[in-house]
């Protein structure tokens, strides 16, 4: 597989089969579907890592790897998520856990996240360019024929196919193709890390933590930020523990108030709950986690019926296990579930655009409605519909028939069980 690269009236043009933008889970399944499949594959990531929310966002486990069940654990499908998830459980020493009404998740380590994101790069001969923002694009009717770089004008990248894999409909936008914003935006939240712990039961914690918050605002010393406090599910290891701070939904500067109010929960914390008197933190997420952004147009279009009604199709190329899990301004998340031990399939179509014949999508971004999103927007199922985009991407780089990369990957999918 080669990436070409040739200077041409004073621009750097760099040519693939196929471009991945965004190196988040949907972007980096993305490039290994691509690379897989046999295509020429560059990955373009705007920071200096990969991982997106995952790595960045400090997110700390993987949903949407397993069917929800009380009685057992099984991945919802077999194929490239189960995989990943196998092997990161294995770099992070973690193992699947069960959460409420049968809910499974993987908790593991954010440096092992990007350090299994490098080796698949390194693994599947991907090229890769970090720290590169896509800041434009060439359009000629409804094909997409080249991007360009934010800090580099000159230099254009070009490509049969492109994913869009940065979570806010950014290729389609740029290109101007059709985007939808969110009718209902959901909260961001900003993560951190805190050692020298002194109870490391999270039941416990957790109720220490409500009954301080509480008694504070009954005494009229509260801080209604600590209000939108969580402890990451599974993060208690050793004498320390990761947090999650609900921030405002109309919030211009998430950043500088994240920040902000993460001093002041530490110092509530420090000061107020006798667990955390000798604890100090220790990091905070280098990025706040953003949950929802804009979606493009697709063919088809997965929606919150679909979704709550466990929908199979023949062109189902990706599984969703997860309930929709909605968080506004309330402490907890709005879960609104389906059938247990059950999954909901996502249609070919919802991934390729409706606007540009070589543009696909993936991951948090892709056509569907707020609710059907608000499920599929975890990592285990950015993972499945991330590779399932690539693998389709790269058929059609090769001219190979859409129904192809369908059939292949629907006979991925299948679980042990349904294949014997
Ligand atoms: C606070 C919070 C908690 C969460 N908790 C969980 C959880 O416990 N479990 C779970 O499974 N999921 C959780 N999620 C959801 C999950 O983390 C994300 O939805 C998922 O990681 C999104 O993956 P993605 O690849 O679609 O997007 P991202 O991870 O956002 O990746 C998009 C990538 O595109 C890059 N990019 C953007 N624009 C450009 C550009 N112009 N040029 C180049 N690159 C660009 C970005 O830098 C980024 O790396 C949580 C999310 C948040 C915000």
């Amino acid at each position: 597989m080669t990436v070409t690269s040739a200077v041409v009236a004073g621009e750097i043009l760099m040519t693939c089969q196929v471009l991945i933008v965004g190196g988040g889970s949907a972007g980096l399944a993305a490039a290994v579907g691509a690379s897989r499949s046999g295509a020429a594959t560059t990955l373009v990531e705007r920071e200096e890592f990969l991982g997106g929310m995952a790595t960045g966002a400090m997110v700390g486990t993987v949903c949407g790897l397993h069917l929800r069940s009380e009685q057992h654990c099984r991945a919802v499908s077999e194929g490239f998520p189960r995989a990943f998830g196998d092997r990161l459980a294995r770099l992070s020493g973690t193992e699947p856990m069960v959460w409420k009404e049968g809910l499974r998740f993987l908790p593991y380590l954010p440096a092992s996240f990007a350090d299994l994101c490098s080796a698949l790069v390194e693994e599947e001969g991907i090229n890769l360019l970090c720290g590169a923002s896509i800041a434009g694009c060439a359009v000629d009717g409804d094909t997409i024929r080249s991007v360009s770089l934010a800090d580099s004008a000159a230099t254009r990248l070009s490509a049969d196919t492109i994913v869009d894999c940065t979570g806010n409909a950014v290729v389609t936008a740029l290109s101007g193709g059709r985007v939808i914003a969110p009718e209902r935006r959901q909260a961001s939240a900003i993560v951190f890390t805190m050692s020298g712990i002194k109870v490391m039961d999270p039941h416990v914690l957790r109720m220490m933590i409500l009954r301080d918050v509480k008694r504070a605002a009954r005494n009229g010393n509260g801080d209604a930020a600590c209000e939108r406090l969580s402890m990451v599910p599974g993060s208690c290891r050793d004498d320390c523990a990761s947090f999650k701070l609900g921030l405002p939904i109309d919030c211009d500067d998430l950043d500088r108030v994240g920040r902000e109010r993460v001093d002041r929960v530490v110092g509530f914390l420090t000061s107020g709950v006798a667990a955390f008197d000798q604890a100090t933190l220790t990091s905070i997420a280098p990025l706040v986690g953003v949950r929802s952004g804009n979606r493009p147009w697709g063919r088809d279009r997965l929606t919150t019926e679909q979704v709550l009604g466990a929908m199979k199709c023949d062109d189902g190329v990706a599984r969703g296990a997860w309930p929709v899990e909605f968080w506004d301004d309330r402490p907890g998340p709005q879960m609104t579930y389906f059938a247990a031990d059950d999954y909901y399939e996502i249609p070919a179509g919802a991934l390729r655009s409706s606007d540009f014949v070589n543009l696909y999508f993936a991951g948090k971004s892709f056509a569907a409605s707020d609710d059907a999103i608000a499920s599929a927007r975890v990592i285990g199922t950015c993972l499945a519909t991330g590779y399932a985009a690539g693998r389709m991407a790269a058929c059609a780089s090769i001219g190979r028939p859409q129904e192809e990369a369908v059939r292949g990957l629907r006979s991925e999918l299948a679980t042990v069980e349904e294949a014997g």
